[in-house]
């Protein structure tokens, strides 16, 4: 994706791009000065039902083939990923606004994911039983569930598709994709690598467009198996609803406001540090974002200050010496600012940040500031509700149960983080605390490809991706048994 005329992106149905039926597009514009990008396939359910038809197709010989086999498709996806991983990320960081260090971190983790998913051909394991039975043996296979409907939102795009499109493929399905409107390039640009790889024409389509009509009507077509989706609270509410209404399996990887716990005893260099991450890093759009700083009274103004020094020195932009860019479009910046003026109506107070910035240079993109707020409390809205942006709320707390407390009173439960010297605090509190993920000495973000992640609550409805778990989510899990006559022998 470079600078210039705006692209044209259509969908990918078959190994081929499609405009959609309707011809109509909608524009992407440039997260860093609002230039605009790309002109994106403005898809409806005929689309969709085009794209499921061709996944269909694609699915018996797809399916057909040994996992071994398929594994070796998807390691030459990985190998074509990491010759053109430079351009990979240059995509990313153009259509997200992201700087190139991190939008190069990304690509290397989606590498990883498609690394460890590929070597899963060779194992695919399940289990063998013990029965009741003399003579009897029994285990367990993992079958192919057929098509996919995946769902992706734009903060980490190329990660979000690998997370799900390698598991997905390596079980034997097909996989229809609908890119996230905010990323649309990158989602195109990993179809024309996956064809160059030799992955068949069907196994993989993209959908372009808006959540509804294109989102929904995938989750509604009676052919898809199966829909995993990554995305807000309140869509996946709709899409359970959906799913369960025609038993379709659906995996939610949904919203998060995750505490990050800063103890008396806590190395404050190492809790500033991470804390600043969690909450900002990415410009906040992270699920795992952390979000809700609880710090021992203590401590506490030690922490604020050190924290809020270090959040006015970070620089906004999209060049290599950046520590965040912009948000992903005009509506979440603006979604943002008013969370953070809402945040102050209700009796918070402003530590740092909060508008957007002053230098000319960005006054065109989707900026905000790095954003603290104190003095509000821990139960009003702003303080328990996700804004997915660069701000963070502060909380004096007394001891760890009280921690604990404030870190289990949202409605989610996806991550958490707790900075201390004790083991025994760190113990007490991982076991305790309602939350997927449970760190001590890091931040609230950093999942691994081998790692289940998900969340209690109202941040997903019990799945795990990726690791082995998310096998549970992409496969059919089937018990075969049999009988040896021994008079027979
Ligand atoms: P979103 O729910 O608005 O959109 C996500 C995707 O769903 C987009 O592709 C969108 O087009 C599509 N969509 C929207 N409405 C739809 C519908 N009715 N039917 C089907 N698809 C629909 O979310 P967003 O604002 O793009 O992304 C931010 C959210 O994603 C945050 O809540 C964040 O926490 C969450 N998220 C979760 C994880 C996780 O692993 N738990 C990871 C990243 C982001």
């Amino acid at each position: 994706m470079s600078a210039g005329t705006p692209m044209r992106l259509d969908n990918w149905i078959a190994g081929a791009a499609r405009p959609s039926r309707n011809g109509r597009t909608l524009d992407k514009f440039d997260p860093h000065d609002g230039e605009l990008l790309a002109q994106i396939a403005d898809s409806e359910a005929l689309d969709v039902a085009d794209a499921v038809a061709a996944a269909q197709d694609a699915f018996p010989a797809w399916a057909a083939l040994t996992p071994v086999r398929r594994g070796q498709i998807l390691t030459d996806v990985v190998t074509g990923m990491r010759r053109r991983s430079l351009e990979l990320a240059d995509c990313v960081a153009r259509e997200t606004g992201k700087p190139p260090q991190d939008a190069r971190g990304e690509v290397g983790g989606a590498i990883l994911q498609g690394e460890y998913f590929s070597g899963e051909g060779m194992r695919l394991y399940a289990r063998t039983l013990t029965s009741g039975l003399p003579g009897k043996s029994s285990y367990t296979v993992r079958q192919r569930r057929g098509v996919a409907g995946l769902i992706v939102p734009a903060n980490t795009p190329i990660a979000n598709i690998a997370w799900k499109v390698f598991p997905a493929l390596i079980c034997g399905n097909t996989v229809v994709l609908k890119a996230s409107e905010d990323a649309p390039a990158i989602a195109m640009l990993f179809a024309e690598l996956s064809k160059e790889a030799g992955v068949p024409d069907g196994v993989f389509n993209v959908v372009q467009g808006r959540g509804d009509p294109a989102g929904a009507a995938l989750v509604t077509d009676m052919r898809v198996a199966l829909v995993s989706f990554t995305g807000s609270t309140a869509v996946g509410r709709w899409i359970a609803q959906e799913g369960g209404r025609r038993l379709a399996r659906v995996s939610l990887e949904l919203g998060g406001k995750n505490a990050l716990v800063v103890c008396d005893d806590a190395d404050l260099d190492q809790a500033v540090h991470w804390a600043a991450l969690s909450a900002f890093s990415n410009a906040g759009q992270r699920c795992a974002a952390g979000s809700r700083l609880l710090v021992f009274e203590s401590v506490y103004e030690a922490f604020r200050d050190r924290l809020a020094a270090k959040a006015c020195a970070l620089r906004l932009g999209v060049g290599s010496e950046c520590d965040l860019g912009p948000l992903i479009s005009r509506r979440q910046q603006q979604s943002v600012l008013a969370a953070v003026e809402q945040a102050l109506s209700q009796g918070g107070r402003l530590v740092c940040g909060g508008s957007t910035p002053a230098e000319t240079s960005l006054a065109r993109g989707c900026y905000v500031q790095p954003t603290l707020i104190d003095e509000l409390l821990p139960h009003a809205e702003l303080s328990c509700r996700e804004i997915f942006g660069p701000v963070a709320t502060l909380h004096a707390v007394r001891d760890i149960r009280h921690a604990l407390d404030l870190a289990n009173a949202t409605e989610y439960g996806l991550t958490a983080a707790i900075h201390t010297r004790s083991v025994d605090r760190a113990l007490w509190f991982t076991q305790r605390v309602r939350a997927g993920v449970a760190n001590v000495n890091l931040g609230t973000y950093g999942s691994e490809p081998h790692m289940p992640f998900g969340g209690f609550g109202a941040s997903g409805n019990g799945t795990r991706e990726p690791g082995v778990e998310a096998l549970d989510v992409y496969s059919e899990l089937k018990n075969i048994s049999f009988l040896a006559r021994e008079t027979l022998i």
